[in-house]
């Protein structure tokens, strides 16, 4: 019988051990923390956005980096499979807005309680409190095993890491596979915040945090490429920009950020003429009130207090005073506001870690090492991340199950 030694009891490293195990090998699971799936329980806040209900070509265009690598691991476990596993396993699914996939209690915790049941069931052994310090490879370069920070050696015909990246590193994940990966030859490319809030280098903007913006459209820029550009939610904060348009529209920013720039359109529905015609009714309507009283009505409160000073006009100014040049100046900013950018937040706050354990080094067929016979990869510690939306814990999921099958059944 096989024995396939799986490293991180995360959402990668259980669907691995749930795979391994179902196809007949000996699965040990290793897990530094006191308890599996920590990350798990904090996603989705609490209930667990646990896959997306997508077809593959709409799953690999919310993958910005390297979605072609997945094309195998995702039809070897389909969101679809992942659904059918959680509900023949007594966890059922429900399906909301944007095709979200949540187990029906909306706890998290389910979800991680029945992929370890699951995993225990077909014979896995998970063992906790069991920090991994390094790999064990034999000197015909093969994988043989891995060693505790106790400096238990534990052999094993093959390895997968599944050790995360390293954001939110209280759960565990602070790049330890990285190092593994790195000792044994592999590229891993620089680790960043992807998903993640980004800095103002403008006071205002922190003015505004707590205001929410619905229906609003962010395009992200450097120089005068757009790099995104969508329509949708974005949230004013202590530090600057987030919620969802924001953390979408991190995943594109480049590591080096000099000349990128964000622009709001606050009004996509209407064209700059339309606008301006609206503005021009406002304006006549409200031809003895200050702009800023009229502003209102194109935008929330707390932003049209501030925005004459935006745009470089007194907010006192008179409605019946405004001339053309200065009606022009307010739609062009209503239409293409400059937010600019100082820097992402830090990873440590960041959803999920960009960079990892190079792709090209990876076979995406099986997840085996091209460099190191017998060594696997599975999840967030791979050089793959998504948009917001389910996609990353079914990335997890996937490359999991395929890494844990093809290390069962390699002869
Ligand atoms: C706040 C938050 C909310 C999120 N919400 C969602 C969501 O709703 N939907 C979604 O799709 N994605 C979500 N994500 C992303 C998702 O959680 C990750 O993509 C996913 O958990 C990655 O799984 P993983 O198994 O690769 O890594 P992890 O879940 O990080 O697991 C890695 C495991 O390896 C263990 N480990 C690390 N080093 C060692 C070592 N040396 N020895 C032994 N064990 C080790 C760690 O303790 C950990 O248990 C969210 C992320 C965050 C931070």
């Amino acid at each position: 019988m096989r024995s396939v030694l799986i490293i991180g009891a995360g959402a990668a490293g259980l669907m691995a051990a749930v795979f391994a195990a179902g196809a007949g090998a000996e699965v040990t699971v290793l897990e530094r923390n006191e308890k599996p799936g920590k990350k798990i329980y904090l996603t989705g806040k609490g209930r667990c956005n646990v896959t997306n209900d997508c077809t593959m070509e709409d799953f690999l265009r919310e993958v910005p980096q390297n979605p072609r690598f997945l094309y195998s691991a995702l039809s070897f476990f389909s969101p679809e499979d992942m659904k059918n596993l959680l509900a023949e396993n007594g966890c059922p699914t429900v399906t909301q807005r944007g095709r979200r996939v949540f187990p029906a209690t909306e706890k998290a915790s389910d979800v991680t309680r029945t992929l370890v049941r699951v995993a225990q069931q077909r014979g896995t052994r998970i063992l906790l409190n069991q920090r991994v310090k390094r790999l064990l490879i034999g000197e015909a370069g093969r994988v043989t095993g891995a060693e505790t920070e106790e400096g238990a050696q534990r052999a094993a015909d093959a390895v997968i890491l599944a050790t995360g990246g390293v954001s939110y590193p209280a759960t565990g994940s602070t790049g330890d596979g990285y190092r593994f990966a790195a000792e044994a030859g592999h590229t891993v490319l620089p680790a960043m915040p992807s998903l993640i809030g980004l800095e103002s280098k403008e006071a205002w903007p922190r003015e505004l945090q707590g205001l929410s913006l619905k229906n609003v459209r962010i395009t992200l820029k450097k120089g005068k490429k757009s790099l995104y550009s969508e329509q949708g939610e974005m949230l004013f904060t202590h530090f600057g920009f987030s919620g969802p348009l924001i953390l979408e529209a991190s995943c594109h920013l480049p590591a080096d950020i000099r000349d990128c720039m964000l622009e709001l359109d606050l009004k996509p529905g209407l064209t700059r003429e339309q606008l301006d015609a609206r503005l021009q009714r406002d304006l006549e309507a409200g031809s003895r009130k200050q702009i800023r009283n009229i502003l209102p009505g194109l935008m929330p409160g707390s932003l049209a207090e501030i925005f004459p000073s935006i745009c470089g006009l007194p907010a006192e100014l008179p409605c019946n005073q405004v001339t053309a040049s200065q009606r022009e100046v307010l739609v062009n900013r209503m239409k293409t506001l400059p937010l600019d950018i100082s820097g992402r937040r830090p990873i440590a706050e960041a959803v999920i870690t960009r960079g990892g354990v190079s792709v090209k080094e990876v076979n995406p067929g099986t997840m085996e090492s091209k460099l190191i016979p017998g060594l696997y990869f599975a999840g967030e510690i791979l050089d793959v991340d998504a948009h917001t939306g389910g996609y990353n814990l079914q990335i997890a999921f996937s490359t999991g199950a395929l890494a844990g099958h093809s290390a069962a059944t390699a002869d």
